[in-house]
């Protein structure tokens, strides 16, 4: 056998290991199992190519994605290395040659998708020949702590079993402990060592900002990549967001090529959108989670995240696709309350993706669920160092003692010009005015935590607002409600029903009470309505952390405010076809309101009635896009709705 060095040098064609790999190839070689945890982009792969080369056997490799297993089998092909993959998106001939192959004594890396095991034909080849390795790449998929769990990967113990527990290296970028500990039971990995590399990306410096209203993001997206004229990936949590933020990008930017990328969009056009932000430097790609796995794009300087994602390991692993190449780069998180919604709205469909999940297992699964995305929202709301945040929920104690963070740098200016990022020159471009406004700001913001006395007062405020009101109105004041609202105190009753969207009722029974509560002891100036007080809040006074601006009210957003909207004004406004879908749907709305014992407006108010009767959505993703209907009353009522829409 040629010595690790040798093969790395002359056949990988590298000049030397990285991290642990040297000892990760060398407990392989040894014949010992191993688990490898490694941060995205660290260089996994090799851990087990290498030894794969150096046994000169087959090496079966189990990768959840046929992008993932092209570009590998495409990179040990330009290397001469024997590669071969058997995927769905092959034509039967492809597949039966390579199976003839496999049957034939194939020696090199085999890739294939764990769905593969189903197949009795695959499954009676692969027992009948001998493994020299079993690679299980991505193997955070095998978990349900993992924010990726596949049910296929369930079965990969049995699987393991069933070809005579060969020689086996799992590998992931997934560190919590839970996880891991799921990896070695369920592959029942036996003595396993354990390889876990340092987590932290110094190169990598976070921020995370949070609006008030999910709309102002659009200004600071705009601004920022005014600014930033490097590419990058703009993550989204859904389709709907990514056409959004595309169109805007596109009208914005002028000049910049901006692509489109999500599950969605056909194939082709995916491919093409996929080449073009490879191929351009300057390229911005706006894509859901679908995007990424598998795209080596070096020299990423930043990523933002426009919605929040699901869990703290989503967060890292594709904020991590930043700065591959160790060169400073940022990665930037944009937080609204709405996005919370959507991760909810995410959880409670957990069941309807997966049909192969007992209601337990979904129980559980969305229990987990909730918990990781509680996580992400400390993350992004907490003012502590996110470094840390990150690297305690990984589970490494071992903590950097410099930082340039968004809360380090706006604790300790002098880090300012010192950080890590900046040691590159000309990298790292000045933060554009709006973003250390809204950090100096954020300097000054109580934390949470250490907020106890206002919580304990919003508290006693709710107690009043329910004595009064009765148990009913309980529901809009919900913690999570609380919660924003002492993060981000009110200056004016307004901004209770325009950003907190609290009910009108509460806001008029009650409104002045809460914004002086939640200002200290009823200090509270009172503004002039017309003013745009928000325009330039003065230093520090006001605890909030979102970008100010001035907001135009949109005619739209007027019409709300005329709560009652009769009848015969719909019918004058819009014509009696609208008028007569709106009656209807007040009719449905009120048998809906009877049988969940709530008053017809709690279920939906006027407005976006009307709308939905002008609009007339034909599906939930529609239906979602009325203003005023949110993921949870699209939930309770939505079918009942479409069904309305569809009787015309
Ligand atoms: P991971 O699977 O951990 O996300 P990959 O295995 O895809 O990462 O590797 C990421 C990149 O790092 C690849 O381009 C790979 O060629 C490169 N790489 C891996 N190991 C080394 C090394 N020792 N020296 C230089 N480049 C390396
Ligand atoms: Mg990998
Ligand atoms: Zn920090």
């Amino acid at each position: 056998m040629r010595d690790v060095d040798t093969i790395l040098t002359t056949i990988f064609g590298l000049e030397h290991f990285r991290l642990q790999q040297r000892e990760i190839v060398n407990d392989v070689l040894a014949g010992r199992d191993a688990l490898v945890v490694m941060p995205t982009g660290a260089g996994k792969s090799l851990c087990f190519q290498l030894p794969a080369v150096a046994l000169r056997g087959l090496t079966l490799i189990i990768s959840p994605l046929i992008s993932l297993m092209t570009d590998q089998v495409r990179q040990l092909r330009t290397l001469r290395i024997p590669a071969m993959m058997l995927s769905s998106g092959q034509t039967w001939d492809e597949q039966r040659e390579v199976m003839g192959r496999l049957r034939d004594g194939f020696r090199g890396l085999m890739y294939v998708a764990p769905e593969r095991f189903n197949a009795p034909g695959f499954l009676s080849i692969i027992t009948s020949r001998e493994l020299s390795l079993l690679a299980i790449d991505e193997a955070h998929c095998i978990s349900q702590w993992g924010h990726d769990f596949r049910p296929e990967y369930l079965r990969l113990g049995e699987v393991r079993k069933q070809l005579g527990n060969p020689l086996t290296i799992a590998l992931t970028a997934t560190a919590t402990p839970e996880v891991r500990k799921d990896i070695v039971r369920n592959l029942e990995l036996k003595d396993p060592a354990i390889h876990v590399t340092g987590f932290d990306r110094p190169n990598l410096s976070y921020q995370s900002i949070v609006f008030a209203k999910a709309k102002n993001k659009q200004a600071e997206l705009i601004d920022y990549l005014s600014h930033q004229k490097s590419g990058g990936i703009v993550y989204c949590s859904t389709r709907k967001q990514v056409d959004e933020v595309t169109s805007l990008l596109g009208s914005q930017l002028r000049g910049r090529a901006v692509v489109a990328y999500h599950a969605g969009m056909d194939q082709e056009a995916r491919g093409s959108n996929q080449r073009r932000f490879i191929d351009h430097e300057d390229a911005i790609v706006v894509a859901t989670n679908a995007f990424g796995m598998g795209i080596n794009k070096p020299n990423l300087r930043w990523v933002i995240h426009y919605n929040l994602p699901g869990s703290l390991e989503a967060y890292y692993q594709e904020a991590g696709r930043a700065g591959r190449d160790g060169q400073p780069a940022e990665c930037i998180l944009y937080f609204a309350v709405a996005d919370v919604l959507t991760q909810k709205f995410f959880i409670e469909k957990i069941g309807e993706t997966n049909g192969t999940l007992s209601d337990k297992q979904i129980a559980t699964l969305q229990r987990r669920a909730t918990k990781q995305l509680d996580a992400m929202q400390n993350y992004a709301r907490w003012e502590r160092c996110r470094r840390r945040q990150i690297l305690e929920y990984f589970g490494e104690n071992k903590l950097p003692e410099n930082c340039d963070c968004d809360v380090c740098r706006a604790k300790n200016p002098k880090l300012k010009v010192t950080g890590r990022a900046a040691q590159v020159e000309g990298v790292r471009t000045a933060l554009p005015k709006p973003r250390e406004k809204a950090m100096q700001q954020a300097l000054g913001v109580p934390t949470l935590a250490g907020d106890d006395a206002r919580l304990a007062r919003m508290k006693e405020l709710r107690r009043d607002v329910v004595r009064a009101l009765g148990t009913m109105f309980f529901q809009y004041l919900p913690d999570e409600l609380l919660r924003r609202l002492v993060a981000n105190p009110p200056r004016r009753v307004e901004e209770l029903r325009d950003d907190f969207e609290l009910h009108n009722k509460i806001v008029d029974a009650f409104g002045t009470q809460i914004v002086q509560v939640l200002n200290g002891s009823g200090k509270v100036e009172r503004q002039p309505q017309t003013q745009a007080v928000r325009q330039s809040p003065p230093p520090q006074a006001s605890p909030r952390i979102a970008i100010a601006e001035p907001e135009k009210r949109s005619p739209r957003g007027k019409a709300a405010g005329t709560k009652k909207v009769a009848g015969g004004k719909v019918a004058a406004l819009h014509g009696g076809a609208v008028a007569e879908r709106f009656e209807r749907l007040r009719t449905l709305r009120l048998e809906l309101a009877r049988k969940n014992h709530f008053p017809p407006y709690c279920v939906l108010q006027d407005e976006a009635l009307l709308e939905i009767a002008r609009v007339q959505p034909r599906t939930m993703r529609e239906l979602l896009e009325i203003k005023g209907m949110g993921p949870k009353r699209a939930e309770r009522y939505g079918k009942e709705l479409l069904a309305e829409v569809a009787k015309d």
